[in-house]
């Protein structure tokens, strides 16, 4: 098992729906390769996010393999009401209001477009753009009454039941956690989830926020900041500082700026991600042709060996394997690019960058014995973690050979899923670190990942099983 799962480094985070919710579905999804699990709030009910969390956590334990879940929240996004008869063509040219309407009252007039933002002719000006749909409609302002904005559309298109839509970003006066998304997050926190992602952050407040009801819960969960927002982009660094992880959501990104622009923000977000130590996703249409089809493009191919070149810690699949027509296949691709990619001598990916002086003990041990790997050969590093802290570190520092995360908390196995390069393991409580050096080593020996004779580099915190204390590094060779 340890064998086969060390040769892959990024990480696989799939979104789960109709075409991989079942049992089965999700034992071969994991056996492909997915690492973390996303569940998207923007669609579905309690009820069915519940019965797929549950199918998830017995689908891993089946497969033996730790699968953090990732809850995604909508956030602050805007969305047309509905349609008589679920769709309005719209041609290029043509004229459409949109109304303000409401969850109780979702349907406009004949030609009129519902919209679900209360204070909708308060934020829009005349030649202001609307963008539907990510970006495949385009509106512009012509006249604004109260309660109703008239457009006439420059790219035309067929409206949608619930559609997205996109107003000038600046404007939008929707808190950073709507009442939905309060209510999701109880959900979530109260079934356990791994992660919570929350979508349209605009600065590091917005993530605190998500914090402090984490942690009024009494579950403080790790938060991944959803990069989609001119504002996010503006407060980038401070939003990295304070997250656990970052999202590169290119979706909404590639509507908020120009296409042209995504790329060169990934890079931006990629490298501040290196400064903080944060694990990155890159999402979004990685393999979007392979919601209906059995290869991918060559572009696509090369956009998600380019996001491992660049370092990133995982890369995501939306679509792909929540509607698509054969998940496990998309994920099978996706783990063939990443792999070849790593097996390439083009693959140096850049190690953590230290802003200012070292204060951090663990980092320091974290960072040394990485490079205490690599000057004698070791064949992989092993981290002791209760919060898991140390493999974070080590992860972002991208040694040479893997790193074997031992620790006797299940929920921490299952965050450290997400970080690249590592293989949550679990192991006994151990009070001693000679004996738990020893037992490592025994594993280590069980599962064909070390031979006498070989060398491995262990970092823990001594005494054992007091949670951020990493400040010793053992190296061992194996009798
Ligand atoms: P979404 O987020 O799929 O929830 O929109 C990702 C993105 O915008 O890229
Ligand atoms: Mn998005």
């Amino acid at each position: 098992m340890l064998d086969s799962v060390v040769i892959r480094r990024a990480k696989i985070v799939c979104t789960i729906g109709p075409s991989s919710e079942e049992r089965q579905a999700l034992e071969q999804l994991i056996r492909a390769g997915m690492d973390v699990a996303r569940l998207n709030f923007s669609h579905g009910t309690h009820e069915e996010h519940g019965r797929r969390f549950q199918t998830i956590r017995a689908a891993a334990d089946a497969c033996d393999k730790p699968v953090a879940i990732l809850q995604d929240l909508c956030g602050p996004k805007i969305r047309a009401g509905k349609f008589e008869g679920g769709t309005l063509d719209l041609p290029t040219d043509a004229s459409i209001a949109l109304v303000e309407c409401t969850k109780d009252q979702q349907y406009a007039g004949p030609g009129e477009m519902p919209v679900l933002y209360e204070g909708l002719a308060e934020d829009l000006q005349p030649g202001d753009v609307v963008l539907i749909d990510d970006g495949r409609m385009v509106l512009t302002v012509t006249k604004v009454e109260s309660r109703r904005v008239n457009a006439v559309a420059t790219q035309g298109g067929r409206l949608r039941d619930r559609v997205g839509v996109s107003l000038p970003a600046r404007r939008i006066r929707l808190a950073a956690l709507t009442e939905k998304d309060k209510a999701d997050l109880s959900f979530g926190l109260s079934i356990g989830i791994d992660y919570v992602a929350l979508s349209f952050v605009k600065n590091a407040e917005d993530i605190r926020l998500v914090k402090d009801i984490c942690e009024a819960w009494g579950r403080p969960t790790p938060i991944v900041a959803k990069i989609e927002t001119p504002s996010a982009v503006e407060n980038l660094e401070s939003i990295i500082a304070v997250t656990d992880a970052v999202m590169v959501a290119r979706g909404d990104l590639g509507v908020e700026f120009n296409p042209e622009r995504v790329p060169v923000i990934q890079r931006e977000i990629l490298g501040l991600a290196r400064v903080h130590q944060k694990p990155v996703i890159v999402a979004t249409e990685m393999l979007q042709s392979m919601v209906t089809s059995s290869r991918p493009t060559r572009a696509e191919a090369s956009d998600v060996a380019t996001a491992v070149f660049d370092g990133t810690d995982a890369v995501m699949l939306s679509q792909e394997t929540a509607t698509g027509n054969h998940p496990p296949l998309v994920a099978r691709v996706m783990s063939r690019i990443i792999v070849e990619a790593e097996q390439s001598h083009f693959f140096r990916p850049l190690a953590s960058e230290i802003p200012g002086k070292r204060t951090n003990i663990a980092e320091s041990v974290a960072r040394n014995g990485c490079d205490i790997a690599r000057d004698i050969g070791a064949r992989v590093i092993v981290a002791f973690t209760e919060s898991g802290s140390s493999a974070l570190y080590a992860s972002k520092h991208r040694p040479v050979v893997p790193i074997i995360a031992f620790s006797p908390n299940a929920a921490t196995r299952r965050r450290l899923a997400l970080l690249w390069g590592v293989v949550p393991w679990p192991i006994d409580k151990f009070t001693n670190a000679d004996e738990m050096v020893e037992r490592a080593s025994m594993v280590l020996a069980s599962q064909g990942v070390v031979s006498p004779g070989d060398k491995f580099v262990a970092i823990f915190g001594a005494p054992i099983g007091v949670t951020g204390s990493t400040n010793s590094i053992r190296v061992k060779v194996v009798e």
